[in-house]
Protein backbone atom coordinates (compact mmCIF):
# COMPACT_ATOMS: atom_id res chain seq x y z
CA UNK A 1 0.00 0.00 0.00
CA UNK A 2 1.61 3.52 -0.94
CA UNK A 3 1.99 5.85 1.90
CA UNK A 4 0.32 9.23 1.81
CA UNK A 5 3.63 10.65 3.96
CA UNK A 6 6.82 9.97 2.81
CA UNK A 7 6.03 9.39 -0.33
CA UNK A 8 9.93 9.44 -1.70
CA UNK A 9 11.39 7.89 1.63
CA UNK A 10 15.07 6.72 0.90
CA UNK A 11 15.28 7.90 -2.80
CA UNK A 12 17.96 10.00 -3.98
CA UNK A 13 16.65 13.30 -6.22
CA UNK A 14 18.05 15.46 -8.82
CA UNK A 15 16.25 19.19 -9.32
CA UNK A 16 18.06 21.28 -12.29
CA UNK A 17 17.41 25.09 -11.92
CA UNK A 18 16.08 24.47 -8.57
CA UNK A 19 18.44 28.10 -6.56
CA UNK A 20 15.72 30.00 -7.42
CA UNK A 21 13.93 30.99 -4.42
CA UNK A 22 10.73 31.74 -5.72
CA UNK A 23 10.88 29.40 -8.38
CA UNK A 24 9.44 25.86 -8.97
CA UNK A 25 12.78 23.86 -8.88
CA UNK A 26 13.19 25.06 -5.16
CA UNK A 27 9.39 23.83 -4.26
CA UNK A 28 9.39 20.42 -5.63
CA UNK A 29 13.10 19.29 -3.88
CA UNK A 30 11.41 21.26 -0.79
CA UNK A 31 8.64 19.22 -1.20
CA UNK A 32 10.66 15.80 -2.07
CA UNK A 33 12.73 16.75 0.68
CA UNK A 34 9.57 16.62 3.11
CA UNK A 35 8.65 13.38 1.37
CA UNK A 36 11.99 11.50 2.49
CA UNK A 37 14.19 12.31 -0.61
CA UNK A 38 17.81 13.37 -0.75
CA UNK A 39 18.30 16.31 -2.76
CA UNK A 40 21.16 16.97 -5.45
CA UNK A 41 20.02 20.62 -6.45
CA UNK A 42 21.74 22.04 -9.77
CA UNK A 43 22.01 25.37 -10.60
CA UNK A 44 24.39 28.32 -12.16
CA UNK A 45 25.08 30.48 -9.24
CA UNK A 46 27.11 28.76 -6.41
CA UNK A 47 26.31 30.69 -3.80
CA UNK A 48 22.47 30.07 -4.35
CA UNK A 49 22.68 26.55 -4.82
CA UNK A 50 24.61 26.10 -1.93
CA UNK A 51 22.28 28.36 0.13
CA UNK A 52 19.08 26.87 -1.56
CA UNK A 53 20.35 22.66 -0.44
CA UNK A 54 21.53 24.00 3.09
CA UNK A 55 17.81 25.44 3.29
CA UNK A 56 16.53 22.13 2.47
CA UNK A 57 18.49 20.54 5.82
CA UNK A 58 21.51 18.19 6.41
CA UNK A 59 22.17 15.98 3.64
CA UNK A 60 21.26 18.35 0.43
CA UNK A 61 23.53 19.15 -1.91
CA UNK A 62 23.87 22.21 -4.11
CA UNK A 63 26.01 21.76 -7.34
CA UNK A 64 26.69 23.97 -10.16
CA UNK A 65 26.25 22.47 -13.45
CA UNK A 66 25.01 24.40 -16.55
CA UNK A 67 22.61 22.25 -18.19
CA UNK A 68 23.85 23.15 -21.53
CA UNK A 69 26.57 21.38 -20.93
CA UNK A 70 26.75 18.00 -21.99
CA UNK A 71 30.34 17.11 -20.39
CA UNK A 72 28.85 19.27 -17.20
CA UNK A 73 25.91 16.95 -17.04
CA UNK A 74 27.77 13.41 -17.36
CA UNK A 75 30.58 14.91 -14.82
CA UNK A 76 27.77 15.53 -12.05
CA UNK A 77 25.93 12.79 -12.55
CA UNK A 78 29.29 10.66 -12.11
CA UNK A 79 29.50 12.42 -8.96
CA UNK A 80 26.77 12.34 -7.64
CA UNK A 81 26.23 8.28 -8.43
CA UNK A 82 29.89 7.56 -6.94
CA UNK A 83 28.40 9.42 -3.59
CA UNK A 84 24.90 8.00 -3.43
CA UNK A 85 25.53 4.37 -5.52
CA UNK A 86 22.40 5.70 -7.67
CA UNK A 87 19.85 8.09 -8.50
CA UNK A 88 16.02 7.22 -8.34
CA UNK A 89 14.39 10.48 -9.65
CA UNK A 90 15.35 13.26 -12.25
CA UNK A 91 13.72 16.57 -12.48
CA UNK A 92 14.32 18.29 -15.68
CA UNK A 93 13.18 21.82 -14.41
CA UNK A 94 15.94 24.77 -15.38
CA UNK A 95 14.84 27.01 -17.81
CA UNK A 96 14.74 30.29 -19.42
CA UNK A 97 11.92 31.99 -21.39
CA UNK A 98 11.79 35.74 -23.66
CA UNK A 99 8.81 37.82 -23.96
CA UNK A 100 9.58 38.35 -27.63
CA UNK A 101 7.22 37.87 -31.41
CA UNK A 102 8.13 36.04 -34.17
CA UNK A 103 9.96 38.69 -36.56
CA UNK A 104 12.18 39.49 -33.32
CA UNK A 105 13.55 36.07 -32.20
CA UNK A 106 17.27 36.58 -33.43
CA UNK A 107 19.52 33.16 -33.85
CA UNK A 108 21.16 34.15 -30.32
CA UNK A 109 17.60 34.42 -28.73
CA UNK A 110 16.24 31.06 -30.21
CA UNK A 111 19.71 29.07 -29.32
CA UNK A 112 19.33 30.40 -25.47
CA UNK A 113 15.93 29.21 -25.38
CA UNK A 114 16.15 26.00 -27.16
CA UNK A 115 19.82 25.46 -25.33
CA UNK A 116 18.39 25.61 -21.66
CA UNK A 117 14.93 24.12 -22.19
CA UNK A 118 15.24 21.57 -24.85
CA UNK A 119 19.20 20.97 -25.08
CA UNK A 120 19.51 20.63 -20.88
CA UNK A 121 16.49 18.51 -20.63
CA UNK A 122 18.61 15.63 -23.14
CA UNK A 123 21.82 16.55 -21.54
CA UNK A 124 21.11 15.47 -18.51
CA UNK A 125 18.43 12.53 -19.34
CA UNK A 126 21.29 11.12 -21.33
CA UNK A 127 23.61 11.40 -18.31
CA UNK A 128 21.00 10.10 -15.60
CA UNK A 129 19.19 7.19 -18.12
CA UNK A 130 22.34 4.13 -17.82
CA UNK A 131 22.29 4.19 -14.42
CA UNK A 132 18.88 3.99 -14.14
CA UNK A 133 18.75 1.10 -16.80
CA UNK A 134 21.20 -0.92 -15.07
CA UNK A 135 18.97 -0.64 -11.80
CA UNK A 136 15.81 -0.94 -14.19
CA UNK A 137 13.91 1.91 -12.25
CA UNK A 138 13.69 5.11 -12.29
CA UNK A 139 11.40 8.06 -12.64
CA UNK A 140 12.12 11.24 -14.96
CA UNK A 141 10.12 14.58 -14.37
CA UNK A 142 10.60 17.05 -17.54
CA UNK A 143 8.75 20.56 -16.83
CA UNK A 144 7.17 21.62 -19.91
CA UNK A 145 4.38 24.42 -20.02
CA UNK A 146 0.63 25.40 -21.58
CA UNK A 147 2.34 27.64 -24.01
CA UNK A 148 3.53 23.77 -26.33
CA UNK A 149 0.01 22.69 -25.80
CA UNK A 150 -1.88 26.33 -26.53
CA UNK A 151 0.33 27.69 -29.00
CA UNK A 152 2.38 30.24 -26.69
CA UNK A 153 0.44 33.44 -25.99
CA UNK A 154 1.21 33.52 -22.12
CA UNK A 155 4.57 35.26 -21.61
CA UNK A 156 7.03 33.43 -23.57
CA UNK A 157 7.39 33.79 -27.60
CA UNK A 158 7.31 31.52 -30.08
CA UNK A 159 10.65 30.01 -29.54
CA UNK A 160 9.48 29.32 -25.99
CA UNK A 161 6.61 27.34 -27.40
CA UNK A 162 8.73 25.78 -29.44
CA UNK A 163 11.63 24.22 -27.17
CA UNK A 164 8.31 23.27 -24.71
CA UNK A 165 6.47 21.59 -27.27
CA UNK A 166 10.13 19.63 -28.43
CA UNK A 167 10.16 18.63 -24.72
CA UNK A 168 6.85 17.24 -24.67
CA UNK A 169 7.95 15.28 -27.73
CA UNK A 170 11.16 14.16 -25.91
CA UNK A 171 9.08 12.86 -22.95
CA UNK A 172 7.29 10.61 -25.00
CA UNK A 173 9.68 9.15 -27.57
CA UNK A 174 12.08 8.97 -24.19
CA UNK A 175 9.19 7.05 -22.49
CA UNK A 176 8.13 4.70 -25.10
CA UNK A 177 11.75 3.81 -25.24
CA UNK A 178 12.50 3.34 -21.57
CA UNK A 179 9.64 1.42 -20.49
CA UNK A 180 10.85 -1.88 -21.19
CA UNK A 181 14.18 -0.96 -18.84
CA UNK A 182 11.59 0.32 -15.98
CA UNK A 183 11.83 3.70 -16.40
CA UNK A 184 8.84 6.39 -15.95
CA UNK A 185 9.06 9.69 -18.08
CA UNK A 186 6.49 12.30 -17.76
CA UNK A 187 6.26 15.99 -18.39
CA UNK A 188 4.15 18.57 -15.96
CA UNK A 189 2.81 21.60 -18.30
CA UNK A 190 2.18 24.57 -15.71
CA UNK A 191 0.19 27.42 -16.25
CA UNK A 192 0.67 30.94 -15.47
CA UNK A 193 2.92 30.36 -11.93
CA UNK A 194 3.90 32.99 -9.84
CA UNK A 195 8.00 32.40 -9.87
CA UNK A 196 10.65 35.17 -11.08
CA UNK A 197 11.10 33.89 -14.85
CA UNK A 198 9.40 36.78 -15.88
CA UNK A 199 12.53 38.46 -15.14
CA UNK A 200 10.78 41.84 -14.45
CA UNK A 201 9.39 41.80 -18.02
CA UNK A 202 5.67 40.94 -17.28
CA UNK A 203 3.99 44.58 -17.46
CA UNK A 204 0.62 44.93 -15.41
CA UNK A 205 -1.68 44.86 -19.06
CA UNK A 206 0.23 41.10 -19.98
CA UNK A 207 -1.05 40.32 -16.02
CA UNK A 208 -4.42 41.41 -16.39
CA UNK A 209 -4.84 39.90 -19.80
CA UNK A 210 -3.20 36.72 -18.62
CA UNK A 211 -5.14 36.38 -15.49
CA UNK A 212 -8.59 36.95 -17.56
CA UNK A 213 -7.73 33.98 -19.55
CA UNK A 214 -7.78 31.71 -16.27
CA UNK A 215 -10.84 30.05 -14.63
CA UNK A 216 -9.52 29.76 -11.21
CA UNK A 217 -8.67 33.44 -11.28
CA UNK A 218 -5.44 33.32 -9.98
CA UNK A 219 -1.53 32.50 -10.91
CA UNK A 220 -0.35 29.07 -9.55
CA UNK A 221 1.87 28.85 -6.87
CA UNK A 222 5.47 26.63 -7.20
CA UNK A 223 4.39 24.21 -4.45
CA UNK A 224 1.16 23.94 -6.72
CA UNK A 225 3.43 22.65 -9.46
CA UNK A 226 5.85 20.75 -7.17
CA UNK A 227 2.97 18.39 -6.22
CA UNK A 228 2.55 17.16 -9.55
CA UNK A 229 6.20 16.40 -9.99
CA UNK A 230 6.11 14.66 -6.32
CA UNK A 231 3.02 12.55 -7.90
CA UNK A 232 4.95 11.76 -10.98
CA UNK A 233 7.91 11.10 -9.30
CA UNK A 234 6.32 8.75 -6.66
CA UNK A 235 5.23 4.79 -6.63
CA UNK A 236 1.17 6.61 -6.94
CA UNK A 237 1.86 7.36 -10.38
CA UNK A 238 3.81 3.53 -11.00
CA UNK A 239 1.07 3.05 -14.03
CA UNK A 240 2.19 6.52 -15.41
CA UNK A 241 4.12 6.97 -18.28
CA UNK A 242 4.09 9.16 -21.57
CA UNK A 243 1.84 11.93 -19.58
CA UNK A 244 1.54 15.44 -19.82
CA UNK A 245 -0.01 16.47 -16.17
CA UNK A 246 -1.75 20.29 -16.75
CA UNK A 247 -1.56 22.75 -13.77
CA UNK A 248 -2.64 25.40 -15.19
CA UNK A 249 -6.01 26.45 -13.49
CA UNK A 250 -8.14 25.93 -16.10
CA UNK A 251 -6.17 27.72 -18.57
CA UNK A 252 -6.44 25.23 -21.44
CA UNK A 253 -8.77 22.78 -20.72
CA UNK A 254 -8.09 19.82 -23.62
P1 LIG B 1 12.96 30.50 -12.32
O1 LIG B 1 12.46 30.95 -10.98
O2 LIG B 1 13.64 31.49 -13.22
O3 LIG B 1 13.90 29.24 -12.10
C1 LIG B 1 14.63 28.66 -13.16
C2 LIG B 1 16.01 28.34 -12.64
O4 LIG B 1 16.76 27.69 -13.69
C3 LIG B 1 16.80 29.58 -12.23
O5 LIG B 1 17.41 29.40 -10.97
C4 LIG B 1 17.82 29.70 -13.34
O6 LIG B 1 19.02 30.32 -12.95
C5 LIG B 1 18.06 28.24 -13.66
N1 LIG B 1 18.78 28.06 -14.92
C6 LIG B 1 18.73 28.87 -16.03
N2 LIG B 1 19.57 28.41 -16.96
C7 LIG B 1 20.16 27.30 -16.45
C8 LIG B 1 21.13 26.40 -16.94
N3 LIG B 1 21.67 26.55 -18.16
N4 LIG B 1 21.53 25.36 -16.15
C9 LIG B 1 20.99 25.22 -14.92
N5 LIG B 1 20.08 26.05 -14.39
C10 LIG B 1 19.66 27.07 -15.15
O7 LIG B 1 11.77 29.89 -13.19
P2 LIG B 1 10.46 29.04 -12.80
O8 LIG B 1 9.29 29.86 -13.13
O9 LIG B 1 10.59 28.38 -11.49
O10 LIG B 1 10.56 27.95 -13.98
C11 LIG B 1 10.93 26.62 -13.76
C12 LIG B 1 10.52 25.81 -14.99
O11 LIG B 1 9.10 25.89 -15.16
C13 LIG B 1 11.13 26.34 -16.29
O12 LIG B 1 11.45 25.24 -17.12
C14 LIG B 1 10.00 27.13 -16.91
O13 LIG B 1 10.12 27.24 -18.29
C15 LIG B 1 8.82 26.28 -16.49
N6 LIG B 1 7.54 27.00 -16.50
C16 LIG B 1 7.33 28.09 -15.71
C17 LIG B 1 6.11 28.73 -15.75
C18 LIG B 1 5.80 29.94 -14.91
O14 LIG B 1 4.75 30.56 -15.12
N7 LIG B 1 6.64 30.31 -13.97
C19 LIG B 1 5.09 28.26 -16.62
C20 LIG B 1 5.34 27.15 -17.39
C21 LIG B 1 6.57 26.52 -17.33
P3 LIG B 1 19.18 31.93 -13.23
O15 LIG B 1 18.15 32.59 -12.37
O16 LIG B 1 20.59 32.19 -12.82
O17 LIG B 1 18.92 32.11 -14.70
Amino acid sequence: MVQVAGLLDGKFAIVTGAASARGIGLATARLFAEHGATLALLDLDRGAVEAAAAGLGSGHLGLVCDVRDAEACRRTMGGLEARWGRIDVLVNNAGITQPLRLCEIRRADYDAVLDVNLRGTLHMSQAVVPGMRRRRAGAIVNISSVSAQRGGGVFGGPHYAAAKAGILGLTKAMARELAPDGIRVNAVCPGFIDTDITAGKLTPEMLGRILEGIPLGRAGRAREVAGCCLFLASELAAYVTGAELDANGGLLIH
